[in-house]
Parts: structure tokens; sequence; C-alpha cells
């Protein structure tokens, strides 16, 4: 069984959907795992934004130029008058279903269910245009199989008891259709793995089949050495190991779901990451062990706030780092990065919802500090254990550009370092010399 997750852009055209077709028809047993097409989730948060801040008419503005887009993809997709008939009363369906908000009353709790319209149509888009084409496929709706639990954790049991029982209703398959990102909460509701949770779902689905392979397919030929949004000249990297890919993953590498890589390390399952602009392109391979020793790869996490704890005398007592660390806890606030002196320790956080409240209970320790517009630039590669001087080589690189905090050592596989956000494009543009 393998698992093949189709990204927003790979999906984004009618033509596109033709071309994923293509590429799932032919060969062995397979779940597709799809995303929204490309700007449809951005859309679907726009017209919850607006409906929730009761501006309704941009809301309704919204949801019927949309409805137009899809419309007009499914004139492209399906040849025969009668599926195209059909496929519009499905769109309108959804659409229906968004433009009820707009007449009616919305709250917050409902925003889940609009973000989750942009999946359940591309999928359906897809399923009926194999049908078309006289290829069987069957539709698992994830909403029947795919849960979190209530400290927002995948529930791992129920996703396997109930994907299993779904394939079974279905007897003999070899081609199944899922909704990426989707899922329900441990309360029933329609809920998600957070933006660019497709590949999240993909990794969950394949440990859940035991499937032989995860691909993850997108609009890039593989993870590449530096940030391509920020680095003209960067290469795919042929392999990565689970722990390697899952630092750049986490650390900015957009490619993939900060969280996506961790249940296939623990199955041991590989991760292939493909271009559906490029299919034959070897893109990247991720497994147990990878080749290559030295600097592999760079990635930057921006949004980072940076505090600061001075507490003299106290540091060095123990409990002391423990009684910080509960307040992060208390707040289900993660660290990413830590530092300590004898007087002071630093640490920083991505999701400041907590902030304020972190900050007021720190305060009882000591004088504390907080830096915003922080960038965490991370430098992965299987260096520390055998190679000298590369510490020392990537500094250099840094060396006109003020660093706030650096992170050695915590692994064989990171280094890192916190920068203020407008230093990042020269940071990574030097770095990219290491290779
Ligand atoms: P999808 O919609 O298929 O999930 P994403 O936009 O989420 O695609 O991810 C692919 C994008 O990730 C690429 O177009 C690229 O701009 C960006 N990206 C950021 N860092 C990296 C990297 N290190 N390697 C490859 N792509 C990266
Ligand atoms: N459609 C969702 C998003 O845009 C999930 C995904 O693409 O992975 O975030
Ligand atoms: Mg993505």
């Amino acid at each position: 069984m393998m698992v093949l997750k189709f990204g927003g852009t790979s999906v984004g055209s009618a033509d596109r959907i033709k071309k994923v077709a293509s590429l799932v028809t032919e060969g062995e047993e397979k779940l597709v795992v799809l995303s929204a097409m490309s700007s449809t989730t951005n859309s679907l948060v726009k017209i919850a934004n607006y409906l929730f801040e009761k501006k309704n008419d941009l809301a309704a503005q919204l949801i019927e130029g949309l409805r137009l887009q899809y419309f007009s993809v499914v004139k492209e997709l399906f040849e025969k008058a009668s599926s195209q008939e059909k496929m519009k009363e499905l769109i309108n369906s959804h659409f229906d279903f968004l433009t009820g908000f707009t007449q009616d009353s919305f709250t917050i709790h409902e925003e889940k269910a609009v973000l989750a319209q942009g999946e359940l149509i591309s999928t359906a888009l897809l399923h009926y245009y194999l049908e078309e084409h006289g290829v069987q496929s069957c539709l698992l709706p994830a909403l029947q199989f795919m849960r979190i639990d209530k400290d927002l954790e995948p529930d791992h049991y129920y996703i396997k008891e109930n994907l299993s029982r779904l394939r079974k209703e279905h007897g003999e398959c070899k081609l199944y259709i899922t909704q990426g990102f989707i899922c329900r909460n441990a309360y029933g509701e329609i809920d998600n793995l957070k933006r660019g949770g497709s590949d999240y779902t993909a990794s969950l689905v394949g440990v859940a089949l035991e499937a032989d392979e995860v691909q993850i397919w997108t609009d890039i030929d593989g993870m590449h050495n530096n940030d391509p949004r920020v680095v003209e000249e960067t290469n795919p990297i042929k392999q990565l190991s689970f722990d390697e890919a899952a630092e750049l993953a986490y650390f900015g590498a957009k490619i993939l779901h900060p969280s996506s890589i961790l249940p296939a390390k623990n199955a041991n399952i590989p991760v292939r990451l493909k271009s559906t602009l490029s299919p034959s392109s070897p893109g990247t391979l991720i497994t147990k062990n990878a080749d290559g020793g030295g600097v592999k790869a760079i990635a930057a996490k921006d949004g980072i706030n940076a505090i600061k704890i001075n507490s003299g005398r106290m540091l060095l007592a123990y409990g002391f780092l423990r009684k910080v660390f509960e307040i992060f806890e208390l707040y289900k606030t993660p660290i990413d990065m830590i530092t300590t002196s004898e007087v002071a320790v630093s640490v920083t956080i991505d999701d400041a919802t907590q902030l304020k409240n972190i900050q007021q209970e720190l305060e009882k320790y000591g004088a504390v500090e907080v830096d915003t517009d922080q960038t965490i630039i991370c430098v992965v590669g299987d260096f520390i254990k055998n190679e000298k001087g590369i510490a020392a080589d990537i500094l250099d690189k840094l060396r006109t550009i003020p660093i706030r905090m650096i992170s050695y050592g915590g692994s064989n596989h990171n280094i890192s370092f916190l920068i203020n956000t407008s230093d990042k494009e020269k940071a990574l543009k030097s770095l990219n010399q290491l290779f």
C-alpha cells in the first residue's frame, strides 16, 4: 500500500487534477490524500473572518466569486453534460452551506466547518473525474476516521480502527481517496490539523495502513538545501534522515508540515518528496539513516519571540528551571530554543497567544525581557560527531550579523541561531556559500 498526498498547487486547476489522475491510476493499491485547490483555504479563512466580523456582504461576494471559479473548473474538467450538471449540484451544496452563514448566525465554532469545504470539494472533483473516465476509486470521508484528542494530538487508535472499518465497507478497491487537513476533535466537531496539515494526514494514514511509503507530491522537486523563496541558488537533497527532515520541517521548510515526519519516523515508513511539475525528478527520500556528512540544509522560522529571565542567584539553584518550564507547560506553549548562563536563561516560543500570561508568571522569578520579530536559522546536517571546524565555518558566514542566541550540541544534526528577522535574507544568502 502506498500513500500519495497532493498539495494545493498539484490540484490547483482542471489540468493539474487531470495530471494527478494520470499519476494515480496505474500500479499498486494506494490511498490518495488531497489538499484543497491552491488559495481556496486562504479564501475560506477570509470568508470566516468576514462572517465573524459580521461583514456578511463581503463574505457573500467572496463566496459567490469562489463558486464561479469552481464552476469553470467543472466545465474544463468534465466532458459529459450529465457529469457537469451533477458536479455543479455538488459544488452548489457546498457553497449554499457557506451562503447560509451570511443569512443566519455564524459563531467561531463553525469556522472549522467553513475551512473544511476546500478538501471536501477537491476530493469529489478527482473522484468523479476518475469515474467519468471509467476508473474506480473509493472516497473515504476523513471526517469519519481522522480524529484528534482533547490535547489536539492525533488519536492513532481511533484512526486505525475506523480507517480499517471504512475500507472493509468498500470491499474490493485499489484506489482510495481522502481529504487531507480535516478531522474531528474529541467532541466530535469538525476541526483540522492546522495550516498545511494535509502532509500530517498523509503520514498519519500511512502509519494506520502500515504503508510501504508515504509520498508528498508538491510544486518543487524535493527538500532544497536552502529556502527557495529567499535564496536563488538552491538544490534538492537526495536523502535525509527522519531527524534531519523533522528539524527542517519544524524550523521553517514549508514543504513539510512541522509534525508530519514524527509518525513516519516512529513507524519507520519512508517518506518521499516529489514534484508533480517534474514527476521524473528523483526528489528527496527520507529514511532512518541517510548518507552524507557536513552541512546538508538551512531553514528559517519567522515569528519567534525570545524571552530572557534574569535571575541572578536563583538560576543556579536546583529546581529553578523546572519552575520556569512549568509556566510554559501551564500555558501549553512549546519552547523551541533554550540557552543558559549563570545569571539568566533565554528561551524562544513561536506561539505568542499566552505570552502576556507567561511573562507575568515569570516576573515572579526575575526581570523578564521579551524580543519580538526574531527568526531562528537552523543549519542541519550530520556534523557534530564527524567533522571539525564546521561550527567555525558556519559562524564565519554570520560574521556581520548580530546573533541573539546560539544552540549547538542538542543533537548531532542541528545548529540554530536566533537573529532579527530583518537580517534573515542576508543570513540565508551568506550561509548558502557553505554549499
Ligand atoms: P503544497 O501546497 O503542495 O503543500 P507548500 O506550499 O506547502 O506546497 O510547500 C511547497 C513550497 O515550500 C515550495 O513551493 C517552496 O517555496 C517552499 N519551501 C520552503 N522551504 C523549502 C525547502 N527547503 N525545500 C523545498 N521547498 C521549500
Ligand atoms: N488546505 C490546507 C491549507 O491550505 C491544508 C494543506 O494544504 O495542507 O492549509
Ligand atoms: Mg503544504
